[in-house]
């Protein structure tokens, strides 16, 4: 199966801005949510979009992606965000490509690393703030305990493939018009294993391997923000031949907040005020992610206004501070008025006259000059 490309899952030109992107990725996002698009292969799209706006997003990691292209196109895995030691750059790239199963053929008999492994972890936008120790359950081939690996039946050990002399792989000898070529091809008595398996484990058939379920405790980081991944190391499936086990990403899916939007360690909210409050001034209460927080508004104050509240977004996921909380203000003009209260604003009308204030009375202006053409 190949990947695809980046750019062609976002839906995006190779040259889209930053806010293209963004916006790609937030509209294909929300179409195939898990939790809203019940379609079969909803996940899996959506992981694929993840997957490509981590990369996209990210500066470096786009430019490396423009230059080398997806690292090893036999896994379903490129970004590697790793939280614990930073972006490993070169050293990652070389290890994802030489690491499960590339494309080429080596020695049966070699240390092989186990293939990675990916999990799309939905957390609340709460979890993704302050982050939480979780459980998670993942299906994982491991090593077959009774045969410890081997495939072999207890007290029986696997002998090498006479077909191949254990090296799995066999030649084929080919008369062409350039001579005698010799072909090096899979040895199929032994499937390039190199072994020869007479009396086969009763627990894994076999091949030294059993599906599991395996419980691993994840440490979600506080500030995990939407697409993410946290590389959980060693959690992959075994290495064969006694090499290292592969690493598990987790990717993250952050729900949306009724109230509350976010951009990186920013968060962004809109609040009511009464036309009272806004001429007159007051004091309101905000809710942040950290408790409610007392906000003073000003008299004259507009929809529109925006406030700032230091320190009231999210921690960041490396460490460096938190983010600020954006306020917008916004006016609620009343749609259900009693007598009284209608008596009292004509009465307010009549002292102040119809024209609201100067700025109103220099937008008018703006607009007549504009009838006018001047
Ligand atoms: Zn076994
Ligand atoms: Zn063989």
């Amino acid at each position: 199966m190949s990947k695809r490309d980046y750019y062609e899952v976002l839906g995006v030109e190779k040259g889209a801005s930053k806010d293209e992107i963004k916006k790609a990725y937030r509209k294909l996002s929300k179409k195939y949510h898990p939790d809203i698009n019940k379609e079969a292969d909803a996940n899996e799209k959506f992981t694929e979009i993840s997957e490509a706006y981590e990369v996209l997003s990210d500066e470096q990691k786009r430019a490396q992606y423009d230059r080398f292209g997806h690292t090893d196109p036999n896994q379903g895995f490129g970004g590697g965000g790793d939280f614990g030691g930073g972006f490993g750059g070169f050293e990652d790239i070389f290890n994802t490509f030489f690491g499960g199963g590339g494309g080429r053929r080596r020695d049966p008999n070699a240390p092989r690393a186990g293939a990675d492994l990916q999990y799309t972890m939905s957390v609340t936008f709460e979890e993704a703030v302050f982050g939480k120790e979780t459980d998670i359950e993942i299906p994982k081939e491991e090593e077959c305990e009774t045969c410890d690996g081997t495939g072999a039946k207890p007290g029986t050990k696997p002998e090498t493939c006479k077909h191949c002399q254990g090296t799995g792989q066999l030649n084929v000898e080919q008369n062409t018009p350039f001579g005698r070529i010799v072909n090096r091809r899979v040895c199929h008595h032994c499937h390039g294993t190199g072994k020869f398996i007479k009396e086969k484990c009763n627990t894994c058939g076999g091949n030294g391997k059993v599906q599991k379920r395996r419980k691993i405790h994840v440490k979600i980081p506080a500030g995990i923000d939407e697409g993410q991944q946290l590389r959980v190391s060693g959690q992959g499936e075994p290495g064969v031949n006694g090499g290292p086990p592969g690493d598990l990403y987790v990717v993250f899916h952050v729900r949306t907040h009724e109230f509350f939007e976010r951009d990186g360690d920013d968060i962004y909210c809109e609040m009511p005020i009464t036309f009272v409050q806004s001429a007159l001034g007051d004091e309101i209460e905000v809710p942040t992610l950290h408790g409610k927080v007392k906000l003073k508004v000003p008299a004259g104050t507009q929809t529109g206004t925006k406030f700032r509240l230091r320190g009231k977004g999210v921690p960041n996921v490396r460490g460096y501070g938190t983010g600020d909380q954006h306020i917008r203000v916004k006016v609620v003009t009343p749609t259900k008025l009693t007598d009284k209260q209608k008596e009292l604003l004509r009465e307010f009308a009549d002292i102040t006259g119809q024209v609201p204030d100067e700025q109103h009375e220099s937008f008018f202006d703006k607009v007549k000059r504009a009838f006018k053409g001047e």
